[in-house]
């Protein structure tokens, strides 16, 4: 690990004043830390904010939802209002990680989680675009089952690991961040990036800005949702695919759906126009079946992981069935 200072910030602003590039903020530090061992992050300042007021979970006057930055995995999972209101956003928390983990976890860095593609996280793996721009992406050509098969690019095929997102990306959350020019909200659709030609890039969050809270609207989900995540190991593990599948029924009939992906792109993948083809229509295992077809359309696997096109499809049909209530 290479010598850093540490800085404890007593509140925003001051974490903010203290941001720069060469600075990474220390919340839960359960992939930082891991990622400084590894030679992959090498920040000149570490910026402690664990102790700024930022862990409140409060209801919002419209119906809402305020997660705080600083609010713990496990607490915002469990916290009663979020499996009330939000029982897709807890179910999805609890599928990540580990209830150690989790409970050290905090929500604004389960947002900044870095990709787990193994030639990113050991530096001794020379080609990586992420870690090193302009040294190549080994896993194209490599070992490449756990990677993108959706929105990739030539210079990264690399998948966003977490799950919390994706039951976010699900919710339409809206990311609050500060900066030096004030607050900003960044629709949670906006926040990650697809790698492009610059996957060193995540999130489209700037060196001086903090996440300060994540938002959610006032939800018709909670009555028809679920979360299925596929792993090679269920007791913990990252996923292969996972589901966010969310209906607002009306008399039998599907008034709109929300659909993300995890495991299968470079940020929570929406599936927007799969969305779409299913409002109006009857929950049904043929329309859930049309959805998933048309929500791997585009897809374009690699060598090693054409067999998840179909498993997306099938997670997704699973979803829905259990989201709608169907048999
Ligand atoms: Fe690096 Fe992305 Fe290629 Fe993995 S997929 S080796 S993270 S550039």
């Amino acid at each position: 690990m290479n010598p850093f200072q540490y800085q404890r910030a007593a509140d925003a602003a001051g974490a903010v004043q203290a941001l720069s590039p060469h600075a990474k903020v220390l919340a839960g530090g359960t992939n930082l830390i891991d990622l400084m061992k590894n030679g992959v992050e090498r920040p000149e300042k570490l910026i402690d904010i664990n102790k700024i007021a930022l862990a409140s979970i409060e209801p919002l006057a419209n119906g809402g939802l305020r997660l705080g930055a600083l609010a713990r995995n496990s607490d915002t999972a469990n916290h009663p209002l979020v499996r009330e209101r939000y029982p897709l956003l807890s179910r999805a928390i609890l599928s990540g990680a580990s209830p150690q983990l989790r409970n050290l976890a905090t929500n604004g860095g389960n947002l900044l989680q870095r990709t787990r593609c193994p030639y990113f996280m050991y530096s001794e793996f020379p080609s990586c675009n992420k870690r090193a721009p302009g040294s190549g992406c080994a896993a194209i050509h490599g070992t490449n089952r756990m990677h993108a098969i959706l929105g990739a690019s030539e210079s990264c095929v690399a998948v966003h690991p977490s799950d919390m997102c994706v039951a976010l990306a699900a919710l339409d959350a809206t990311v609050r961040v500060r900066g030096r020019a004030g607050e900003r909200a960044i629709p949670f659709s906006e926040f990650h990036r697809l790698p492009d030609d610059t996957p060193q890039l995540d999130t489209n969050l700037k060196p001086d800005e903090l996440i300060v809270a994540i938002d959610l609207p006032r939800s018709p989900y909670a009555a028809h949702s679920d979360y299925l995540k596929i792993r090679d190991r269920a007791s913990y593990d990252f996923a292969l695919i996972s589901v966010a599948a969310a209906l607002e029924v009306d008399n039998g009939r599907i008034r709109s759906a929300r659909i993300a992906l995890g495991g299968v792109a470079h940020k929570p993948w929406r599936a927007e126009s799969a969305e779409r083809a299913l409002a109006g229509q009857n929950l049904s295992r043929e329309n859930f079946q049309a959805a998933a077809n048309e929500a791997l359309s585009g897809a374009k696997p690699l060598r090693e992981n054409g067999f998840k096109v179909e498993m997306a499809k099938r997670a997704i049909v699973r979803a829905l069935t259990s989201a709608g209530g169907i048999a």
